[in-house]
């Protein structure tokens, strides 16, 4: 797809002045309300990204926007130095509505799995009396918590560590979905904790089998060593459960939730814990200037009830289920794999045809192609697709979407 001249001249000047560490698609946004959004030249597209599941609520949700707007009126930020109006009743609130004892606010996803290493590395030393600077944190293979120089160390995606050493010792790396490989790292005694995510996003959204978790959290709990989720991407409704651990009823000892904890309005993250692990961290040594600042705290509070009084966990569930059926029935040639939970979904294609280059088509090329079909999507790694549209959707606009994927990946 060309662009226009008004919107080449707003990439261009990303390219010129901008670091160039992302490769985005050609359109540039200028508005979006619910699962849709317009370029500047007003075309509409219906998003399947969400910002990478951030805006589950939907864009510009009139119940977020109006708590953000009424309390910035009123006070944005008090940094911690004083107590605010905002984040004791936020705070009790959603460990009521998430079942925890207490939450360290944050900002950014990765802020926040930074966070819950350092409270794992602090609950290690101080309550399971690891030896100094030994405990170690489980991970495993194709994990995505981040791009900070702590949680790259525990990456094993070349692209995001290569160049940036030396790394942070105190990762092991496990295979996914490996749990004998899992119980053999647990009897290591300085192991203080395993940090997962419930469903690899960036992976290309990798489920496990049925049961990991849970055996898991169960080796964990045997071991003394503390169940680490990271639901940044998958939390808050995006797999059709509050939190996909919840497929297995697994109550993570450290929850790490960002992105749609503000439907996408502003940086909002948080990490839950008990009353044990969460105190081992004392006045002055953790914090951030803007974490729990009132503005996030409505937004935060307006973006959770957004998703239970919308029913989007039911909603993410009846339509993932929709999503997937109708991609498996197509019986694709071009299709390897459908798959996903509620509205995490992904495509997993075969390289066919030629692109403008002569080369075989990837993900990235199918992407464009649904672009001009006025589809939003972003491939992750070179053959896989990820589908995760605002769980607002209707039912309309979701067969719309499966209209233009379905035409995109019958073509030969
Ligand atoms: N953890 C997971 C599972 C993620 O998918 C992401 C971002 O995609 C992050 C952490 C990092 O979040 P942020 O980009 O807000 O720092």
């Amino acid at each position: 797809m060309s662009l226009s001249i008004k919107a080449q001249t707003l990439v261009e000047l990303e390219k010129k002045y901008g670091a160039q560490n992302y490769a985005p698609l050609p359109v540039v946004l200028s508005r979006g309300l619910g699962a849709k959004v317009w370029d500047v030249d007003g075309k509409e597209y219906l998003d399947f990204l969400s910002a990478y599941s951030a805006v589950n609520q939907g864009h510009c949700h009139p119940k977020i926007i109006k708590a953000l707007t009424d309390q910035a009126a009123k006070l944005t930020l008090t940094s911690r130095a004083f107590y605010n109006d905002q984040l004791g009743p936020y705070e009790k609130w959603i460990c009521n509505v998430f079942g925890y004892e207490r939450l360290l606010p944050a900002n950014s996803g990765v802020e926040a799995v930074e966070t819950a290493i350092k409270l794992t590395r602090k609950w290690g030393y101080e309550v399971k009396k690891i030896p100094q600077d030994q405990a170690k944190i489980i991970v495993v293979e194709g994990n995505f918590h981040g791009r900070t120089l702590g949680v790259i160390s525990a990456s094993t995606d070349p692209d995001s560590r290569t160049n940036f050493g030396p790394l942070m010792p105190g990762f092991q790396v496990i295979p996914y979905n490996d749990i004998l490989m899992l119980e053999i790292a647990l009897r290591d005694p300085h192991v203080a904790g395993f940090l997962v995510e419930p469903i690899q996003g960036e992976a290309g959204v990798k489920v496990p089998d049925v049961g990991y978790l849970r055996r898991a959290y169960d080796l964990c709990k045997r071991s003394n060593v503390l169940f680490v989720a990271d639901e940044v991407q998958t939390g808050l409704a995006r797999t059709g459960r509050m939190f996909a651990c919840d497929y297995e009823s697994v109550k993570p000892d450290v929850l790490i939730v960002g992105k749609a904890l503000s439907g996408g309005v502003l940086p909002v993250s948080g990490v839950f814990a008990s009353h044990e692990i969460m105190l081992t961290i004392k006045p002055g040594q953790h914090g951030s200037t803007f974490g729990g600042n009132p503005l996030a705290c409505v937004v935060a509070r307006a973006a959770i009830e957004v998703i239970i009084e919308e029913h989007l966990i039911e909603r993410a569930a009846k339509l993932g289920e929709i999503f997937r059926a109708e991609l498996k029935s197509l019986n694709s040639p071009i299709v390897k794999e459908v798959r996903g939970k509620g509205l995490l979904n992904a495509v997993e294609i075969i390289p066919h045809g030629k692109n403008a280059k002569g080369e075989l088509k990837t993900a990235y090329d199918l992407c464009h192609e649904l672009l001009d079909l006025g589809v939003l999507a972003k491939q992750t790694h070179t053959h896989t697709i990820r589908f995760a549209p605002p769980l607002v959707i209707s039912d309309e606009d979701l067969e719309l979407g499966l209209k233009a994927i379905k035409s995109v990946l019958t073509q030969l």
